[in-house]
């Protein structure tokens, strides 16, 4: 019997070699390439892991099509709140109608969502036509199961992982774009803020060692990216469990190291661990992006305290008024949850004061969603729909008039920014990214991508510019 490597990645370079056969077989049945196509729900996260499964796929000879009228499917959950769980359910009976039309197509469902079990057991009952489903801790097993779908007569194949401490590195990755990439640096999250599912579906935080993120990051530079978003849930609690110890901080430092990498961002850091070392960094190395999503999910200490979040309102505050004197360009982004349960209007009213406060360039609001297994999910003093709806359409208003008054603060201004594509609504403009993550559409041709070039900021429309290229 041949050798099977019982080591990492090497075990999954053994079924992609096999696979490759295997699919040259089935596309010469269908008479035509096989195709995949990758429907991402959720965060940056989930983003970058889609771009690992696709790196698998096209290894062993699928071809990516923007249709869910494909060979392969998959779905990558997200399960952070409730609609995100209903939008998928929706979409796996209408894959259920291609299939029957389809005798190569195969469908897979992966992320967040398929770590709760009573997700996978109404998988089991009501989606038998599904060929795969995994989870987040063995994502780097597609390759494996695959073969092992495709050489028994499983109708359907279920491997979920309760937790992992293994990092599995070095396996293929098909990236969306050829100039900006995301590295992980850490996995998982030990905060257990009292809504979020986030510790439950994606296990404990692991951080990769400095010189895995710092190799990555060097090899995606001679591959011509030029920006990379380091990736975490808690970025800045980084380091912990490492043999050497190394900070956040420092590992900015070893990243900013990097030659041909010209910006780097990160998402998400903690407000409890927004430590003053980091503030230094970013002073020092230009390289670091003025950027900084800060989330606070609530103004009120009380809620905040109910939220094990960590921090008060005033210390709260005291963070964004020390970064925005320390890093007076900055642009400050948010994420706020309206309507957690016991939430007063004077809580509310808080949060208000610490948008004004804090005036944010943008701020994501979510009404709250109730997630089973999570300590929040226990708590009965729900507010009624109506007070959420009014309270969110509040926040929504004020939101946005901060954001307006933080944007019209560079309309006029000529700037740097990194072209990213075609404007997906008006496809005579391009897309650009300011170094603060704003965004700009202007005009130009179609060689600028992937460019930095200088635009000037003609005009503000609260979210995004108008500008004109200055070449
Ligand atoms: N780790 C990051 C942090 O600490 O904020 C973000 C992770 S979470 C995927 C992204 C955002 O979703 C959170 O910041 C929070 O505002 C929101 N979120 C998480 N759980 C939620 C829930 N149960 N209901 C509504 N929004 C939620
Ligand atoms: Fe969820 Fe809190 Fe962890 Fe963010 S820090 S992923 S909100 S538990």
């Amino acid at each position: 019997m041949e050798f099977i490597p019982n080591t990492e990645p090497e075990r999954q370079y053994y079924f992609m070699d096999r696979l490759q056969d295997m699919i040259k077989e089935e596309s010469q049945k269908a008479g035509r390439p096989l195709t995949y196509f990758i429907q991402t729900f959720g965060c940056q996260m989930n983003a970058k892991d889609s771009e690992k499964l696709a790196g698998v796929l096209e290894e062993i000879g699928y071809v990516p099509v923007e249709s869910e009228e494909a060979d392969f499917v998959i779905y990558n959950t997200c399960t952070v709140r409730e609609n995100a769980n209903t939008r998928v359910y929706g979409r796996i009976g209408y894959l259920g109608t291609l299939k029957e039309k389809n005798p190569f197509m195969k469908i897979a469902l992966c992320g967040c969502m398929m770590q709760e079990a009573h997700v996978v057991e109404k998988i089991k009952k009501s989606y038998r036509f599904v060929d795969i489903v995994f989870g987040t801790h063995n994502i780097f097993k597609l390759a494996e199961l695959i073969y092992e779908k495709m050489t028994s007569d499983r109708k359907q194949l279920i491997d979920i992982w309760d937790g992992t401490t293994e990092i599995v590195e070095d396996l293929p990755s098909a990236r969306k774009f050829d100039f900006k990439a995301g590295v992980n640096i850490t996995y998982g999250c030990d905060n257990f803020c009292t809504f979020c599912i986030v510790p439950y579906v994606r296990g404990r935080e692991r951080s990769r060692k400095p010189e895995d993120i710092v190799k990555e990051a060097a090899s995606l530079a001679s591959q011509g990216v030029v920006e990379i978003m380091l990736l975490g849930q808690n970025v800045n609690s980084y380091g912990k469990g490492l043999k050497e110890p190394c900070s956040f901080a420092q590992l900015l430092e070893k990243v900013c190291r990097v030659e041909g990498i010209k910006r780097v961002r990160f998402m998400t850091p903690h407000p409890k661990d927004f430590s003053d070392d980091v503030i230094e960094v970013m002073k020092k190395e230009p390289k670091i992006c003025p950027q900084v999503h800060l989330p606070l999910q609530s103004g009120s200490t009380a809620l905040l305290k109910r939220m094990n979040r960590r921090y008060t309102k005033e210390q709260y505050l005291t963070l964004v008024e020390k970064i925005r004197r320390e890093l007076p360009h900055v642009s400050l982004t948010t994420d706020i949850i309206v309507g957690f349960p016991g939430e007063t209007e004077e809580d509310f009213l808080d949060t208000v004061d610490v948008v004004k406060k804090s005036g944010f360039d943008s701020a994501f609001t979510f009404i709250y969603s109730k997630r089973t297994g999570t300590p929040a999910a226990k708590f009965s003093d729900e507010v009624p729909e109506d007070v959420v709806k009014d309270r969110f359409d509040r926040l929504l208003k004020v939101c946005r008039e901060e954001a307006e008054k933080q944007a019209e603060k560079l309309t006029g201004k000529t700037v740097e920014v990194l072209v990213e594509g075609r404007d997906e609504v008006n496809n005579e403009m391009l897309t650009g990214r300011l170094s603060n993550n704003l965004l700009v559409h202007f005009e130009g041709c179609d060689n600028l991508i992937g460019q930095f070039i200088n635009v000037r900021l003609d005009q503000c429309k609260g979210f995004y510019y108008i500008g004109t290229a200055v070449l």
